[in-house]
């Protein structure tokens, strides 16, 4: 496992859990945690903190956290999904080694257990119609009613039940609930359904079973399956824990499981403003063409994070940052923005890009000369070395860094102002070319000869201005994507109740931008900061050889702070 000589994480409700059980010798030491989700979609930026605290825990205890697909369900579960959830735990670092299991290899036990509880007067066949038991659950001021099947002996439910397995029945003619107490406050205690009849394809078991497990079924017999210690959810499930302490409880009555049992324990789920995490959302994202697919770099989907070039450190950092509590609430965007920025300003190198440009013809310079400039590749870390930039008469600069008026406190070029030239020479400005819209072509000066960086006596000249800039002959022009957020408002759809009304229609720019000549060569995934403009990656998608294509993965500040936005 990956983040290794990372600092002692900070105390969490959780992990003082642990150290009591630990101190009292409850599991001998041992912890046991999953990460199980559902291949009904992509992950996404809230699952990543599930990831990081199961695996985390496990690798701080010296445990193990099993990666656990919850495959109960079969309509809406494909392969495509679990190979993208393979494909991203890993990203983000972690290793299941030999713990990874399939929900639906359980179908077996799982059916046993429901025989044994029926047998022991603990389950029964209920054949009212779906309305019909939605009125007899009672409300959560009014106790619920029995259902007169309820009363059915042991032999007649396994009989009932045996032949809902071999598809004697039609889709819901039956279901299995458990015996437990319909007058009881806690309405997921009255009689909950725990099999069902569904003809369906099961993207693992084929067309092997015609009845499913319900989720709150199946979930507690699953981690106590894989001896799971901590079985770690979010506060959703807190109404449903009594039930799986009694299924548990009365399936370890009947043999299949040893005491102590898993413990559920719940915490609460990740909220980010101005993105959805609901895979139900995100679905109608790509299905309905909001964005480019699963990947797309705006989404908050894994692999569409990873495409945006956010780094697996960072996220470690966020959610160490973020803590585990109880309560919910809002974290703020750019807190994640903040601590990816933090880890990709440790490891991306400099590079030069120019991302508006306009020509800077340098009047006095020899046409088809050339000579090396040398730039640091981080300022911060001199070990990794400057590389080469070459220089020429004819130069890309932001056409923001040329005007011909300058407002007060403007250093940059304008006519008869001097500036440097960053890692080459001193130039004056002399004026600008126009065309018949009055669009400005090119920008002239002339330069200083004996000021080139590093040379002795090169900062005689003192200078306000320093502008980047790219040899026009030497340059990669190449496609640069400009991600905004996907969604105007911090929290989508608030307002409207429609999250698709919050869609900020202009969350991507592409331009074509003038890079300097080592960046042609970048491979996909490498990142590198554009001074001034923040940081970028090579798009895994779309870069080809010699040919990369960048995506912006996130300013140099917080211009959202800036723009008052
Ligand atoms: P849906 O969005 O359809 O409700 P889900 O996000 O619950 O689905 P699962 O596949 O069941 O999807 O999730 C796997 C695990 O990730 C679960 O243990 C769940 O609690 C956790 N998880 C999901 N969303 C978040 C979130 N926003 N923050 C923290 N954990 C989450
Ligand atoms: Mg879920």
């Amino acid at each position: 496992m990956s983040h290794d000589n990372t600092p002692a994480p900070a105390a969490n409700f959780i992990r003082n859990i642990i150290d009591e059980q630990n101190a009292a010798g409850k599991w001998g030491g041992r912890v046991e945690t999953r990460f199980p989700p559902e291949p009904n979609g992509y992950l996404h930026l809230g699952h990543a903190k599930s990831i990081f605290l199961n695996f985390g825990l496990a690798r701080d205890y010296g445990g193990v956290c099993h990666l656990r697909f919850d495959d109960t369900n079969p309509e809406k579960e494909s392969q495509e999904y679990v190979d993208a959830i393979l494909e991203s735990v890993k990203w983000l670092g972690f290793d299941w080694g030999s713990h990874l299991h399939f929900a639906s290899n359980y179908f077996d036990t799982m059916y046993a257990c429901a025989e044994y509880l029926i047998q022991a007067g603990h389950a029964y066949v209920d054949s009212l119609s779906v309305d019909e038991m939605r009125a007899y659950r009672g409300t959560l001021t009014e106790p619920g009613k029995d259902s007169p099947y309820r009363s059915r002996g042991v032999d007649e439910n396994l009989a009932l039940f045996r032949a809902m397995r071999a598809g004697e029945f039609a889709d819901g003619a039956h279901v299995l609930r458990a015996k437990i107490d319909m007058a009881t406050p806690n309405i997921n205690l009255r009689d909950p359904a725990i099999y069902r009849i569904k003809r369906a394809h099961h993207h693992n078991t084929g067309d092997t079973w015609c009845i499913y497990p319900m989720y709150t079924y199946a979930h507690p017999i699953e981690d106590a399956i894989e001896h799971i210690t901590h079985s770690i959810c979010t506060l959703e499930f807190e109404d449903q824990r009594p039930f799986y302490d009694w299924l548990l409880d009365k399936l370890a009555d009947g043999g299949f499981f040893t005491r102590p049992l898993p413990q559920q324990i719940e915490f609460a789920r990740l909220n980010l403003t101005y993105v959805v995490l609901s895979k139900r959302k995100l679905i109608q994202l790509v299905d309905e063409k909001h964005v480019s697919g699963w990947d797309d770099p705006r989404l908050p989907t894994l692999v569409g994070a990873r495409r945006r070039g956010y780094m697996a450190e960072g996220f470690k950092r966020f959610t160490d940052r973020i803590g585990v509590s109880k309560s919910d609430g809002w974290i703020n965007y750019s807190v994640f923005e903040e601590c990816q920025r933090d880890v990709l300003n440790d490891s991306a190198l400099r590079r030069i890009a120019v991302l508006d440009p306009v020509k800077l013809i340098i009047d006095n310079y020899p046409e088809g000369q050339s000579e090396d400039c040398f730039a640091p590749n981080h300022p911060q870390q001199p070990d990794l070395g400057k590389r080469a930039v070459p220089f020429s008469r004819e130069l890309w600069i932001e056409r923001e860094d040329f005007v011909e008026t300058p407002p007060k406190g403007y250093f940059r070029l304008f006519p008869g102002n001097t500036v440097r030239l960053r890692y080459g020479y001193v130039v004056t400005c002399t004026g600008c070319d126009k065309d018949a819209d009055d669009t400005i072509t090119a920008v002239h000066c002339d330069y200083l000869p004996d000021t080139k960086s590093g040379t002795p006596g090169a900062d005689s000249v003192k200078v306000k201005g320093n502008i980047h800039w790219v040899s026009a002959a030497h340059a990669y022009a190449a496609e640069v994507r400009l991600y905004d957020r996907l969604f105007k408002t911090a929290q989508p759809g608030q307002a409207s109740g429609e999250f698709l009304d919050d869609i900020n229609a202009d969350s991507v720019r592409i331009i074509r931008a003038q890079l300097e000549p080592a960046l042609k060569g970048a491979a996909a995934e490498d990142r590198f900061q554009f001074e001034r403009h923040g940081y970028f990656v090579a798009d895994r998608v779309d870069s080809k050889p010699g040919a990369p294509v960048f995506n912006r993965t996130v300013t140099l500040k917080d211009s959202w702070v800036k723009s008052g936005k």
